[in-house]
């Protein structure tokens, strides 16, 4: 699980040219901006990652101004999400700065401050979502299934020692679209499909994931897959248009580009060739294939081959690019398969509103 709010140690301090009352300072892969003087290397903090939504308490009240979001609500008037302050990225002088630090005061005295405890709960922070994009609603059959793995990345910035521990190995990246995810699934003969979190209804067409599925012809082209692979599977997908974050790549219908494929009956990933080779069969598009790397970069170096525009729309900043070993393996310390994210930060300075 990500730690939205952890204890971490300050790894350096360094100026910012032309800027004399604030600094940059190091913590994780992260850069953040702060005041003069505030921290110094070694300091132990509070770091609160970018899409963190601090509650609306007195020492986060100095945020109001810049970065409160109103509770988000269900059509029945159930809140969803409650108001708070949202942290993004922004641009101070130039340097761009992703995440807040805060001193170990602002915890309860008797909390543990060991470097890396997680202490998001303790602080009442919660991950801020978008509110869901029109036609993401309809008939839900469940929570998002069991026998599926979700489709969450982690952020390169936290992952310095998987960086590490893989020098040498090669990964092939593709593009990070701005979508919705999805997931279509066949299991024990039985069609499905979801949304990030649930398990929607796929004959409830005024949910446009079902219209999307429908389109495609899913159910069938998963069927076929099945016949000539002998066993169940899912794809999970980027789903991408008119209607879902802003149509970014200015598409003119819906459509999706898949980036996994599961073996359902053994619960196991497809590899990057054989996953390539089934949707040439099967007649899906995958997400933008960029290449392959063999990796021996600093997060720093992976944010800077991160910045680039869309394959789909050559004047749109690309979201950002996805990390993934050629074949398939768990990694313990991510907590699930080795895969990782980098967020192109001039996306995220022109879009994250
Ligand atoms: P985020 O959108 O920041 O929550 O990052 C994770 C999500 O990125 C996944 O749940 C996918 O829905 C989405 N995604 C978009 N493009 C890709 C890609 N090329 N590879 C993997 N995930 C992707
Ligand atoms: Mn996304």
């Amino acid at each position: 699980m990500r730690k939205l709010a952890s204890i971490q140690i300050v790894n350096g301090v360094e100026p910012i040219p032309g800027a004399d009352a604030i600094e940059k300072i190091r913590v994780l892969g992260w850069w953040v901006v702060a005041k003069k003087g505030e921290h110094k290397p070694g300091d132990r903090i509070v770091y609160c990652e970018i899409d963190s939504l601090l509650p609306e308490r007195p020492e986060f009240e100095f945020l109001r101004g810049n970065s409160y979001k109103a509770a988000q609500t269900e059509a029945g008037g159930t809140v969803t999400l409650p108001a708070g302050f949202r942290i993004k990225t922004v641009r101070l002088r130039g340097q761009v700065s992703q995440g807040i630090c805060f001193p170990l005061s602002i915890l309860p005295v008797d909390a543990p401050i060991e470097e890396g405890t997680d202490v998001t709960d303790l602080l009442g922070v919660l991950k801020w979502e978008p509110p869901l994009p029109v036609g993401m609603g309809g008939r839900i059959k469940g929570p998002f299934p069991g026998f599926l793995p979700k489709t969450d990345e982690t952020r390169v910035q936290v992952l310095e020692s998987v960086l590490m521990r893989n020098r040498g190995k090669t990964f092939y990246m593709t593009e990070k679209l701005d979508g919705s995810s999805f997931t279509a699934f066949l299991r024990q003969g039985e069609f499905g499909i979801c949304s990030r979190n649930l398990w929607m209804d796929e004959a409830d067409e005024s949910n446009v994931l079902a219209r999307v599925a429908k389109a495609l012809r899913l159910e069938e082209k998963l069927r076929t897959a099945r016949e000539r692979l002998g066993f169940d599977l899912a794809i999970q997908a980027e789903v991408i248009g008119p209607g879902i974050q802003k149509n970014k790549y200015a598409l003119k219908e819906v459509t999706l580009r898949v980036f996994s494929v599961l073996n359902v009956d053994a619960y196991r990933l497809v590899d990057q060739p054989a996953k390539v080779a089934v949707l040439a069969e099967i007649g899906l598009e995958s997400v933008p294939q960029l290449g392959t790397i063999v990796l021996d970069h600093t997060v720093d170096q992976l944010v800077a081959l991160s910045e680039g525009t869309s394959t789909l729309h050559p004047q749109v900043q690309r979201e950002g690019i996805v990390l993934r070993p050629l074949a398939e393996e768990y990694d313990e310390e991510i907590g699930g398969r080795l895969s990782f994210k980098v967020i192109n930060p001039r996306f995220l300075l022109k879009y994250d509103e």
